[in-house]
């Protein structure tokens, strides 16, 4: 048996999702004039109650246009230390924007109130960075999919309009985070300036995110993806996708969050295992005892079929993800199990 659970990003479309792109209607988007794309983007902001919203090719690309929209060359951005921004864009927020991040030691990817406080810079003292923008993520990615507690974002947010600071979130997994809490998306498109929600992870599109905010702030995110080089022409195809995995798609994530718990509880029975990280959502971060090098238990893995990652210093990362089936699942926890 083959199983693949590197990342959520691995998935196929669904027959239905392919019979919704196959029969979208399409035209330039580049000239605004690509009807799928305009009902995703609406269907969006009407969810969100954000008043605009824009489709992009990657994850990658809507955040580094949020972080661009509200910062000037020389500014600084706050955002924790594992935060996908920071590790994950190849240098972006230096390359694009030219300004620089003020890490956060947080709790698995996530940042308090008072942190963010202690971390912006005096305004009047010209020797130091202006502290400009405050980038969340949620659910987490390197903090394995921890989840923020809602609070602690309202409180963040009173520390925004204190400082004069906009603020971002990176909701690359905001899905997989709204599956599981009591918080509607028109509760975090109150709280934010922007939002990035990503298409392509757990929903199961092949491309796509969207970068939600103000009228003005989405005017300005227009000029900006078309500076990176992200527009596209009949983006239709891959908006329908989008569209169809808001409205079906969307509950199946509680059965990847589920099968993911069912992992933690068999790798907190193995002699192998040190310690698993706490699991809310569909990633599985645990780390090996010292005898084990990471090295040699992912191809041990791999020999029996099985692909997953490692994070270094042992710690080993499992995502699971809508084509990740039953079949697959009973077999790794018995895997798992039998590795002991
Ligand atoms: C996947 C991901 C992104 C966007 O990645 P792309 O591959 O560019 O779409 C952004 N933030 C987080 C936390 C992610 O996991």
């Amino acid at each position: 048996m083959k199983v693949n659970l590197i990342s959520d990003t691995v998935t196929k479309p669904s027959q239905g999702m392919l019979d919704a792109m196959f029969s979208a209607q399409v035209g330039d988007d580049v000239f605004k004039e690509d009807p799928s794309v305009n009902s995703l983007e609406s269907e969006l902001a009407t969810l969100f109650e954000m008043e605009a919203a824009l489709f992009f090719p990657s994850g990658t690309m809507t955040n580094q246009t949020a972080i661009k929209i509200h910062t000037q060359p020389g500014d600084q951005l706050i955002c924790d230390h594992y935060s996908h921004v920071y590790n994950y864009e190849g240098g972006g927020v230096s390359f694009n924007s030219a300004v620089s991040c003020r890490l956060i030691e947080g709790n698995r990817g996530r940042i308090t109130a008072s942190q963010v406080e202690e971390s912006v810079n005096p305004p009047d003292f010209y020797h130091s960075p202006k502290t400009r923008l405050v980038c969340l993520e949620n659910s987490t990615n390197k903090g394995g999919g921890a989840v923020y507690d809602f609070k602690e974002i309202i409180d963040i947010r009173e520390i925004c309009d204190t400082h004069n600071l906009a603020f971002h979130l990176d909701g690359a997994r905001l899905w997989n985070a709204l599956e599981v809490t009591d918080e509607k998306p028109k509760d975090y498109g109150k709280v934010f300036d922007t939002i990035s929600l990503c298409l392509s992870k757990g929903l199961g599109c092949p491309v796509g995110s969207v970068l939600l905010g103000s009228q003005v702030h989405i005017n300005n995110a227009l000029r900006i993806r078309k500076i990176f080089g992200g527009g596209m022409r009949q983006a239709g195809y891959l908006a329908a996708a989008g569209s169809f995995a808001i409205k079906h798609h969307r509950k199946d994530l509680n059965e990847d969050h589920r099968k993911a718990k069912e992992i933690e509880s068999v790798l907190l029975t193995c002699n192998y295992v040190e310690t698993v990280e706490p699991v809310s959502t569909n990633i599985i971060i645990f780390s090996l005892i010292s005898a084990n090098s990471e090295l040699d238990f992912i191809s041990n893995l791999n020999q029996k079929g099985i692909d997953l990652i490692t994070l270094g210093k042992r710690k080993i990362r499992i995502v699971t993800h809508r084509d990740y089936s039953q079949e697959q699942h009973n077999y790794v926890l018995t895997t798992l199990a039998k590795m002991n």
